[in-house]
């Protein structure tokens, strides 16, 4: 079955986060089919849990693990005074962000938290200690090249042959978003060690089906 559970669904339009529903549905049939492969999948960029979700749904469909890596600090654009803050998310003792505490019941309330496995940690520090092969690398954390490079050379190599990767956010015109992750998906593209699928919008699903990066 490729749609989301009917709960699923419901516990990620509910959820706090930044992916529409539509692309919602594409990123999930994306991990569907890359959960076939019968190994974890990766998000970089949990904040809340909303993509979570369903990546976790796709997970557990094929009895596989869904991982999610987070800081739970925060990107640029969500901190105090930024476009993006939500004033609900700070830890009030700490006075910083954490997305930790709501990304937990989020999952909980979904029914979904024992197909999850949550690295809390910057990405490239936990790529660098992540060993093992995977279907699907979801890059949705931060925004800057130095964060989008990052995530894409610590995790792309970990990405079987005809596992899938997924970038959000992906916009060709400067007018419509910040070029980092476009750069990311362009270099992607320009390795030769994808086969690009079907866009939805800014969300872009390539299949690795060479050797490079
Ligand atoms: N996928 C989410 C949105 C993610 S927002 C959704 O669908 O709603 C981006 C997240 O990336 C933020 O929670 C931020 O804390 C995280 N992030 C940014 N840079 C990071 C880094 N270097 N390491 C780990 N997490 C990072
Ligand atoms: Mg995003």
């Amino acid at each position: 079955m490729t749609a989301p559970a009917p709960d699923s669904l419901a516990a990620f339009e509910k959820a706090k986060g930044f992916m529409p529903v539509h692309e919602g549905l594409a990123f999930h049939r994306a991990a569907v089919e890359a959960a076939a492969l019968g190994l974890p999948l990766l998000e970089v960029g949990t904040y809340c849990g909303r993509s979570t979700i369903l990546l976790a749904d796709a997970a557990r469909g094929a009895g596989v693990t869904a991982l999610t890596v987070d800081h739970h600090r925060g990107s640029e654009e969500q901190q105090p005074g930024w476009e993006y803050h939500d004033p609900s998310v700070v830890d009030p003792e700490v006075g910083l962000m954490d997305t930790l505490p709501t990304f937990r019941r989020t999952l909980h309330a979904a029914g979904l938290e024992e197909h999850v496995v949550a690295l809390v940690g910057r990405s490239p520090q936990v790529a660098r200690v992540w060993g093992g092969p995977l279907g699907l690398v979801f890059i949705d954390g931060g925004h800057t090249d130095e964060h989008a490079t990052a995530d894409y050379e610590g995790w792309v190599p970990h990405l079987a042959q005809g596992g899938l990767l997924v970038i959000h956010d992906v916009f060709p015109d400067p007018a419509d978003g910040g070029q980092a992750p476009y750069r990311i998906y362009r270099r992607a593209v320009e390795s030769g060690a994808f086969t690009e699928l079907v866009p939805t919008d800014s969300l872009r699903v390539l299949r690795r089906t060479g050797p490079g990066i």
